[in-house]
């Protein structure tokens, strides 16, 4: 079969299909939260230019922090987002399950779990040191 020779990791046309409908669902939830959130932050916005006047330090404080909460669950979101997209981007060019960072297939295991994941534990956990 033409899929499996593309991808090499000994899934079938209907595991590929299978892992797309995951993924893709999953793109669709997280678009569906962006919504909700950026809607949630709009309206902390909103009140917050509803009733700044009256407002003391401690007030403002915590109005900020709520927004800045709104602003960076936003932007995980959007992260995780990419992930998957970047995830199905992968599964398109038959190179979903394969590790980006040394090219061995990523355990099945690991993809059950996290399935945007698009290297092996090691790569990861290497690039989370170069990170820090
Ligand atoms: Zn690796």
């Amino acid at each position: 079969m033409l899929v499996n020779e593309a991808v090499g990791t000994g899934r079938s046309a209907g595991d590929i299909d299978q892992i797309r409908r995951a993924l893709k669902s999953r793109y669709d939830e997280l678009t569906v939260e962006y919504d909700e959130a950026m809607v949630q932050s709009q309206v902390l916005r909103l009140v917050e230019i509803g009733d700044t006047a009256g407002d003391d330090q401690a007030d403002s404080g915590t109005k900020t922090a709520e927004r800045d909460t709104a602003q960076s669950l936003l932007r995980a979101i959007l992260d995780r987002r990419a992930q998957f997209e970047h995830a199905l981007h992968r599964l398109d060019e038959g190179t979903y399950g394969w590790c980006e960072g040394c090219g061995t297939s990523i355990p099945v295991e690991r993809l059950e779990i996290f399935p945007a994941a698009t290297t092996c534990v090691s790569c990861k956990q290497s690039r989370e040191r170069r990170a820090a």
